[in-house]
């Protein structure tokens, strides 16, 4: 039996052992956390739990491919998918919008919030139910697919091949400017980070309000660890807080690789699912060039990356009667250098096991490239660092008491993570959260998920398919193992 070792026992990583299993592949995973999952992840402070990845996950609606690759996982073993109603809700001087998942409430809302909007507001809602049945190519690497493969893919874009073109070259600033309504503008504004482009709103709400955006219960550690069961019931093996140091490569061959501790593991293929920057410059040693990753690393302006900083809070009261997701206007406060006026608040009370009877859950995420500015606070002084943590959680505990009288003196528990928490436990290049991210001014790039000069490795992970998350992270796991199968002989087995 072929052996193939994998590094990192993230989502990708986890897909790709299973694949790898199921099709007579020996399979080692070898991970430098404690936990599977990667940034797939949560964690539990004083009675709480914080979880910290997902908010709605694509592939959650039973008759779509990605649902397949999911369930074949034990991703949704003996779970249930919460729908919540509303995406999101944004508060401006006391009117509040809620991005419905009910698109025909969503459109009436819209056109009470803003009458002089109604044209404007048919044709948002128009685009968004072309986007609902869209969905993310499953089958195969694009490079694997055949002339008829493209061939049913552009008919299933055909609707909407003019709209795509001119969403990707918006941002999502110039697409929100259509409307007069200054709340329906910045509350589109506030879906995703301002440098996107349009487009990505509308893959966002066409998910979302076709129900295939839901949240599976237990969240997402516990999504990670049924992963992790699944594999090692296949027979497959993790190695936890166990770090590569390199691949191996002889003679253009990968044959295995090192481990920190100076240990050798060989095997007869190598996937990496790491982020771009560890494989290339730490994994690799510098020593390969590569056109697609090259090219988004010298062009961070068109092709960002983008961190956060979560700030999580478990407080002893019950915050159910308030919007499980909501932007609020706050008295300023500085956060990563920056002054911030105005934050996300995220209950958590559809899930009952992240706290006590009668406590909630809230986390704020703060978006924000700020990674140099923390990395550079801590490498100045460690005080500093959890000095200004200590201090932004202060602020917050005061600007949601202030939102929400109910929570005053109530705060249990207080978790900040930064961009350099997601470095240290992920080895995420400057604690991203996605891959790199497409924006109006780029173009998508497409990356075969190898390496020019070295047979033997795939390259998995969400960073080879733009702009990462969740369904990328998955899927190329799976695609490592169909290009692993095909140069095999092997056929891949796995029937949508
Ligand atoms: C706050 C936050 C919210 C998010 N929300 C969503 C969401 O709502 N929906 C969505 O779809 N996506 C979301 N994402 C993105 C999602 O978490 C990622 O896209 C996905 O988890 C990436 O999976 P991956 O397997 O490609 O990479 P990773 O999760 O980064 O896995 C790589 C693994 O490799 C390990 N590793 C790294 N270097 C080494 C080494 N040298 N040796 C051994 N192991 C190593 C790491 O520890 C990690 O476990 C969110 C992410 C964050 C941080």
């Amino acid at each position: 039996m072929k052996k193939l070792i994998i590094i990192g026992a993230g989502i990708s990583g986890l897909s790709a052992g299973i694949f790898a299993r199921q099709h007579g592949f020996d399979a080692e995973i070898y991970e430098m956390h404690s936990i599977p999952g990667g940034e797939c992840t949560g964690w539990s402070r004083t009675g709480y739990h914080f979880d910290n990845c997902i908010h709605w996950l694509t592939g959650t609606k039973e008759d779509t491919d990605l649902y397949k690759v999911w369930k074949e996982l034990g991703a949704f073993q003996d779970t249930d998918i919460y729908q919540a109603d509303y995406l999101f809700a944004y508060n401006k001087n006391g009117k509040t919008l809620y991005f419905y998942r009910d698109i025909d409430k969503l459109k009436q809302h819209l056109n009470e919030l803003s009458p002089e909007d109604n044209e404007e507001i048919a044709r948002f809602i128009d685009l968004i139910r072309k986007f609902q049945v869209l969905t993310v190519p499953t089958k195969k690497p694009m490079d694997m697919m055949n002339i008829i493969d493209y061939i049913k893919m552009g008919m299933e874009y055909r609707h909407i091949s003019k709209d795509l073109s001119l969403l990707q070259k918006s941002s999502i600033e110039e697409y929100a400017s259509r409307f007069k309504s200054q709340l329906i503008r910045e509350a589109i504004k506030n879906t995703c980070p301002e440098n996107y482009y349009a487009m990505a709103i509308f893959f966002s709400f066409g998910t979302f309000t076709s129900g295939n955006g839901g949240y599976p219960m237990g969240g997402s550690l516990k999504m990670s660890f049924r992963m992790a069961d699944k594999f090692k019931e296949l027979g497959g093996k993790i190695f936890y807080n166990t770090k590569a140091k390199r691949i191996i490569v002889e003679n253009g061959d990968a044959v295995g690789i090192q481990l920190d501790s100076g240990e050798i593991i060989k095997g007869d293929y190598v996937i990496s699912t790491v982020d771009a920057g560890m494989l290339m410059t730490k994994l690799l040693e510098g020593k390969y060039k590569d056109k697609v990753f090259d090219k988004q690393f010298n062009n961070p302006d068109l092709y960002p990356i983008h961190s956060s900083v979560n700030i999580g809070f478990g407080v002893s009261c019950d915050l159910s009667p308030r919007e499980h997701d909501i932007s609020y206007e706050v008295e300023p406060f500085k956060c990563g250098g920056k002054l911030i006026d105005r934050i996300n608040l995220k209950h958590y009370c559809h899930e009952p096991s992240f706290a006590p009877k009668g406590s909630s859950v809230i986390i704020v995420r703060i978006m924000g490239d700020d990674y140099d500015y923390w990395k550079n606070l801590r490498d100045s002084s460690t005080e500093k660092y959890y000095a200004e943590k200590d201090k932004l959680s202060k602020d917050l505990i005061d600007r949601i008491g202030k939102l929400y009288p109910e929570t005053r003196g109530k705060f249990e528990a207080v978790d900040v993570s930064t961009p350099l928490t997601y470095e240290r436990y992920f080895g995420a290049y400057k604690g991203a959260w996605m891959g790199f991210d497409i924006s109006p001014k780029s173009k998508a790039l497409i990356h075969n998920g190898l390496i020019k000069g070295i047979d033997n490795l795939f390259v998995a992970g969400q960073w080879i398919f733009m702009p990462g998350g969740l369904p990328s992270a998955v899927l190329a796991g799976k695609w490592a193992i169909q290009k692993l199968c095909k140069k095999e002989g092997k056929e891949f087995t796995f029937k949508f």
